[in-house]
């Protein structure tokens, strides 16, 4: 892998820049491969590159679409190990959830390629008739984040060619490894410009949201960014798709099997380490069965490992940069500061590199900066809870609305109370498991419209109306 040469993809083409950086690998602290920066002229050559490819691509029939689509599927399954040990190389990810992203990555594909976008009739009767057709855009830019690198991507690229439109995606730049070789790797069956790759940060990205040229953004990462891209978008009116952050409650309840959901929750909380938009951030446990839940849920973590070698099958993992690496260790220095118990963790487990030890917060106020606050790293607050009403609006009280779930034999009740969350995706009985087939959008701050799942796809596709008079003329 030490041989590993990364570019930007323009118009099909390998593209190199004067500025380069390096990043260090969030195991081992040792630097990884050389990676071009894009400037303001390979912005432009992308998008020139990529209005010129729309207007063969939105002609391509859907199925030779789908079909390349397949394609890119079949490409990773071709390179899982490769692009597997880059993912890993660059995020910390153990080889077990490296390999789960390409095998996620391969199922957006295969998800979308057996889309359709058939005319639907909307309304009929003896003197009209209304259909909604689907059309692309144009243009989309991608700017993704860095906890899941490639399934991000690639999710945004599945459905934004199966409808015809043409992406340029900005990876983060704390993980562009993985999408610039999958791009790579795409433009050897790929016409020129359909799917494009520009390195960079927030500058490569903010001329992406401005650029004219651009008719769509699909930005996934925080809700800070998420404020900048939409004042940016104003501009020139494109549509956003806008993936932010979370933090998502999880309820158990009174009636569950305590050890076996313990065991689940722990796994939601503390899968990569906390570093996913949906993983459970505040749980909330019902007073009757909370000493035996954190009984089962501590034993759990305590066989979480933090110097685990690559090849051990484990979710657990380090921090991925020194930049969440540091709002993590303060949100264990506030609790600590203020008192809160601390049971496992803390500043002790704070320091071996970028890995921070599973914390756990018993009981902290609700207006703590950790149940407030998405901590995206290996810390979680852990509350008591009485009564449903109380522990719906609790749950609620908070600015974002992306995941949560919920635990519980009685399965009227725990339906209940998933309707009255404000949040875009309730799981019942199971840790966040995002899939493909399921939309994924964000209530409240957590974003503006959603990905996956059908209304996904639609979300990369103009709606034009016909009304078609039945009279003679
Ligand atoms: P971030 O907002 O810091 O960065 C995301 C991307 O935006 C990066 O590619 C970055 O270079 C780019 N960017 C930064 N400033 C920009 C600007 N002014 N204009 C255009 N682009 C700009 O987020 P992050 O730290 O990479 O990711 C973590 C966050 O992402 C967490 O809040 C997490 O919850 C969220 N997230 C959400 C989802 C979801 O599906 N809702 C999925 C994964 C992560």
């Amino acid at each position: 892998m030490d041989d590993l040469a990364f570019f930007n993809t323009i118009n099909n083409d390998r593209s190199s820049s004067e500025n380069q950086e390096s990043l260090l690998a969030p195991r081992s602290n040792k630097p990884l491969w050389k990676v071009p920066l894009a400037t303001t002229a390979d912005v432009d050559a992308a998008v020139a590159a990529s209005q010129e490819a729309f207007r063969s691509w939105r002609q391509t029939p859907l199925e030779e679409r789908q079909s390349q689509v397949r394609g890119l599927a079949r490409l990773l399954e071709e390179n899982k190990a490769l692009l597997s040990g880059i993912i890993s190389q660059e995020t910390g990810k153990s080889t077990l959830m490296s390999d789960m992203e390409v095998d996620g990555s391969i199922d957006f594909l295969k998800f979308n390629a057996a889309q359709s976008l058939d005319d639907e009739i909307a309304f009929e009767d003896e003197s009209l008739k209304i259909v909604t057709t689907y059309h692309p855009l144009g243009v989309v830019a991608a700017i993704c984040p860095w906890n899941f690198p490639l399934v991000l991507a690639i999710a945004k690229v599945a459905a934004s060619l199966v409808t015809g439109n043409c992406m340029i995606i900005k990876p983060s730049p704390f993980t562009p490894y993985s999408t610039l070789k999958f791009v790579e790797l795409a433009s050897a069956i790929l016409p020129p410009g359909v799917l494009q790759a520009l390195n960079g940060g927030g500058d490569v990205g903010a001329m992406l949201t401005q650029h004219p040229g651009v008719q769509k953004l699909s930005f996934t990462g925080s809700a800070a960014t998420g404020k900048r891209i939409m004042a940016s978008a104003a501009g020139s009116l494109k549509r956003i798709t806008l993936e932010l952050g979370g933090n998502d409650g999880c309820i158990v309840c009174d009636d569950v099997d305590v050890e076996r959901v313990a065991r689940e929750v722990a796994m939601g909380c503390f899968f990569h380490a906390g570093q996913m938009c949906v993983a459970t951030k505040r749980v909330y446990v019902h007073r009757s069965v909370y000493p035996e839940f954190m009984t089962h849920f501590l034993r759990t973590v305590d066989g979480l490992k933090t110097d685990a070698p690559v090849e051990e099958p484990s979710v657990f993992g380090p921090i991925s940069n020194k930049m969440q690496f540091e709002i993590v260790k303060a949100l264990i220095e506030d609790c600590e500061k203020n008192g809160y118990e601390v049971l496992t963790g803390g500043t002790n487990g704070v320091g071996n590199g970028l890995w921070v030890s599973p914390t756990v917060v018993n009981n902290p106020p609700d207006d703590s900066r950790i149940v407030k606050e998405e901590q995206f790293g290996p810390i979680i607050p852990i509350m008591i809870w009485d009564t449903e009403n109380e522990v719906v609006r609790r749950v609620n009280d908070t600015d974002c609305g992306l995941g949560g779930s919920i635990w519980g034999k009685d399965q009227e009740r725990i339906q209940r109370m998933a309707r009255s969350l404000e949040t875009s995706t309730v799981w019942l009985n199971t840790s966040p498991r995002p899939v493909p087939m399921g939309h994924m959008a964000g209530w409240k701050e957590s974003g503006i419209g959603g990905e996956w799942g059908r209304q996904g796809l639609l979300a990369y596709c103009q709606v034009q109306t016909l009304q078609i008079s039945k009279s003679q003329v």
